[in-house]
C-alpha cells in the first residue's frame, strides 16, 4: 500500500482545484484553458490516473474548438484508459462522437454514441442525464438520423423542469426539425410556431430566430411564395445581428429558390450569390448545392446556355458531394441499428438459455427419474439456439453482400434495394402500420435513345434520380428495378399519401427542363401505386399489385398515376405483364 505524505496530498487537491477551474473556462474561453493546460502539462507524471484521464479529456476539447480533430482523438483515446467517472466517461464519447462526425468516420462516431448512451442510461443526476440526452440528440442530427433526433430530443423534454427553459427551447427546436422529414409539413410547421413562442416567451432569440427560418422552410416546400419570403427574410435579420454565417448562407439559399419560384430573376441572382462566395466547408454544400442550381436555371431562362451549363457542372459536383456524404451517413446508420438490432437478439439468446437452464433445474428436482425429457429439452434447446445464431450470422453476411449501389444513378440496385425494402416491410409486418409501393417507368424511352442517342438516355436516367431524390423522405427506399423503372418503397405511409408522393414526382419529372441535355424531348413517367393489405406477409403482392397498376397507366395514356384496384386483375387466359420484380415463376 502506498503512504502519501501531507505534502503529496496537498498537491494533489491542487491538482484538482486546478482542472476544476479550467473545466469551468473550457467552454467560454479556450484559449486561456489551453495555456492553463500547457503548464498543468509540465507535472502530468505527478498527476493520479484519475487527474491524467480528466486533463487528455480537457485537452481533447480544446483541440475540437480549434478544428484539430485528429489530434483531439489522440488525446481521448488516451483518457479513455484513464477516466472512470461515469459522466465525464459519457461526455468523453460524445466528444469523440464529434470528432469522429467531423472527419466524416459516421461508423466510428454512431459506435461512440452507442457507448455514450449505454453510460447515460446509468447516470442518475437528472440535469446531467437531461443535458446527455441533448447531446446525442444534437450528434444524431448531425448525421441526418431524425427518428434518433427526435427520440432523445423527446427523453430530455421528458427530464425537464418547467424551468430548464433553455433545454425545452433547443428539444423542441430539434423535434421540429426531425418533423420536417418524418412527418407532415402541417405538423412541421405547428411544431416550429410552438418552438418560436415558446423560445421567444423565454429570452432564447438565437434559436427562436432558427425556429423562425424552419417556418419560413416550410411554406417554401409547401409553394406559399410570399408568406415564406416574409418568415425567411425576418429570419435573416436576426441572423445577421448573431452574424452566424452558416445559417445566414442557408437563408440565402432558401430566398434564391423562393425568388426563382416567382419568376423575380434578379433577386434571386443576388440571393444565390451571396451563397456561392462562402469559403468551403463540409456543413456549405447542401447550400451551394442549391444556388448553383438556381444560378444555371436562370441563366437557362435568359439563354445563356454556356453559363447555365458551367453552374449546372458546379451543381452536380455538390449534387455529388452531397449526395456520397448522405448515403455514408445512411449505410452507417443502417449498419448500427443492424448491430444494436443483433446484440438485442444475443442478450435475448442468452436470457433463453437461462430460462431453460432453470426450467431443467425444476424439472431435475419435481422429476429426477424422467431424465429422457431433460435431454430432449437439453437437445432441442440447443440446436433451437444453434439455428437462430447461424440464421442471424446468415442475415448479417447477406446483408453485407447486398449494399451495392447503382453504377449509372447512384441510388441502390434492384437487390441491394429490394432487401432493404423487405427488412423494413418485416418491420412494419411486426410493429404493425402501413407500408406502400410506387413503381414507375419512364414513358417512351426507346425513342429518347433512338432520337438523340444512349448518352442523352443516360442524362434522362440521372436527371430523374437526381430530381427525385431531394423529395424522399430518408425513412423510404429508392431504387432502380432495372432498366427505366424504377420503386420507391415507403414504410408507414397510406396509399393515400403514396398517391400524393407519386403525384409529385410524376409533377417533378414531367417538369424537368430537358434543353440542358442539348436535345429538347418530353419526359415523363407513368406511376403504379400499391399499399399493405391484411392478408399480405411479404412484399410480393405488393409489388405485383404496383406492377399491375403501372401497365394500367401505361394502357391509359401514360404521364399518370394509378392505384391499383382489383378490377385490374387480368383475366385467367390473358397475358399480363411480368415485372422485373415479381418473383412468382409465371
Ligand atoms: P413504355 O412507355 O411502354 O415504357 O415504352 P419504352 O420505350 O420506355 O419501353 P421499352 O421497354 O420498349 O424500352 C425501354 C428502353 O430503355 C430500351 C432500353 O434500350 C432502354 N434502356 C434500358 N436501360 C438503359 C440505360 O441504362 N441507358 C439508356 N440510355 N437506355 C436504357
Ligand atoms: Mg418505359
Ligand atoms: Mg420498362
Amino acid at each position: 500500500m502506498v503512504l502519501y505524505s501531507g505534502h503529496l496530498i496537498a498537491a494533489m487537491q491542487e491538482y484538482d482545484q486546478t482542472l476544476d477551474e479550467i473545466g469551468v473556462i473550457l467552454h467560454s474561453d479556450v484559449s486561456t484553458s489551453v495555456t492553463r493546460l500547457n503548464e498543468l502539462e509540465l507535472s502530468f507524471d505527478k498527476l493520479s490516473p484519475a487527474q491524467q484521464g480528466r486533463f487528455l479529456t480537457f485537452k481533447g476539447i480544446t483541440f475540437i474548438y480549434n478544428a484539430h480533430y485528429r489530434e483531439a482523438l489522440i488525446n481521448f483515446n488516451q483518457a479513455e484508459w484513464l477516466v472512470k467517472d461515469t459522466y465525464l466517461l459519457a461526455s468523453l464519447y460524445s466528444y469523440k462522437a464529434t470528432a469522429y462526425i467531423a472527419t466524416r468516420d459516421f461508423e466510428q462516431a454512431l459506435a461512440m454514441m452507442a457507448k455514450s448512451l449505454a453510460l447515460i442510461v446509468r447516470i442518475e443526476d437528472v440535469d446531467i442525464k437531461r443535458s446527455a440526452y441533448l447531446r446525442l440528440a444534437n450528434l444524431y442530427s448531425g448525421l441526418e438520423a431524425n427518428d434518433a433526433v427526435a427520440l432523445y430530443a423527446t427523453k430530455a423534454i421528458e427530464l425537464a423542469d418547467a424551468d430548464d427553459v433553455k433545454d425545452i427551447c433547443t428539444a423542441k427546436l430539434y423535434l421540429a426539425v426531425s418533423s420536417l422529414e418524418l412527418r407532415s409539413l402541417d405538423s412541421a410547421f405547428s411544431d416550429f410556431e410552438n418552438t418560436l413562442s415558446y423560445c421567444k416567451q423565454n429570452g432564447l432569440s438565437l434559436i427562436a430566430n432558427m425556429a423562425l427560418k424552419g417556418l419560413g422552410w416550410v411554406k417554401l416546400r409547401e409553394g406559399d411564395f410570399p408568406l415564406s419570403r416574409n418568415l425567411l427574410l425576418k429570419a435573416l435579420t436576426g441572423y445577421e445581428a448573431f452574424n452566424f454565417q452558416l445559417e445566414i448562407s442557408h437563408v440565402h439559399a432558401l430566398l434564391a429558390q423562393n425568388y426563382l419560384a416567382t419568376g423575380e430573376d434578379a433577386e434571386a441572382k443576388i440571393h444565390a450569390e451571396r451563397v456561392i462566395t462562402q469559403p468551403e466547408d463540409p456543413s456549405s454544400i447542401e447550400h451551394k448545392q442549391l444556388a448553383y442550381r438556381v444560378l444555371s436555371e436562370l441563366a437557362a431562362r435568359q439563354g445563356a446556355f454556356e453559363q447555365a451549363y458551367e453552374y449546372s457542372l458546379q451543381d452536380q459536383h455538390y449534387s455529388k458531394l452531397l449526395f456520397d456524404e448522405k448515403k455514408m451517413k445512411a449505410l452507417a446508420y443502417q449498419s448500427s441499428k443492424f448491430n444494436v438490432d443483433e446484440k438485442e437478439r444475443e442478450i435475448n439468446l442468452l436470457n433463453r438459455e437461462r430460462e431453460l437452464y432453470m426450467a431443467m433445474q425444476r424439472v431435475k428436482e419435481r422429476e429426477r427419474t424422467n431424465m429422457l425429457m431433460l435431454v430432449t429439452i437439453l437437445i432441442g434447446g440447443v440446436i433451437f439456439l444453434a439455428i437462430l445464431f447461424i440464421a442471424g450470422m446468415l442475415q448479417k453476411r447477406k446483408y453485407k453482400r447486398m449494399a451495392s449501389l447503382d453504377s449509372l444513378t447512384g441510388i441502390l440496385n434492384r437487390g441491394a434495394g429490394q432487401e432493404l425494402a423487405e427488412n423494413l416491410f418485416v418491420q412494419t409486418l411486426a410493429k404493425g402500420g402501413s407500408f406502400s409501393v410506387i413503381l414507375f417507368d419512364l414513358d417512351h424511352f426507346k425513342r429518347i435513345n433512338d432520337s438523340f442517342g444512349h448518352g442523352t438516355g443516360d442524362w434522362a436516367l440521372k436527371k430523374v434520380v437526381e430530381i427525385l431524390r431531394s423529395r424522399i423522405r430518408s425513412c423510404d427506399v429508392f431504387s432502380r428495378v432495372g432498366g427505366e423503372e424504377f420503386g420507391i418503397f415507403l414504410p408507414s405511409a397510406s396509399e393515400a399519401q403514396a398517391l400524393e408522393v407519386a403525384q409529385l414526382c410524376r409533377e417533378k419529372i414531367a417538369a424537368i427542363n430537358t434543353q440542358h441535355s442539348g436535345h429538347e424531348f418530353s419526359l415523363t413517367a407513368s406511376f403504379g401505386v400499391s399499399s399493405m393489405g391484411d392478408s399480405d406477409l411479404s412484399l410480393d403482392p405488393l409489388l405485383h399489385r404496383a406492377d399491375l397498376a403501372l401497365y394500367a397507366a401505361k394502357s391509359q395514356g401514360r404521364n399518370l398515376v394509378v392505384a391499383y384496384s382489383a378490377a385490374l386483375e387480368p383475366d385467367k387466359g390473358s397475358n399480363a405483364r411480368q415485372s422485373k420484380l415479381s418473383l412468382s415463376p409465371s
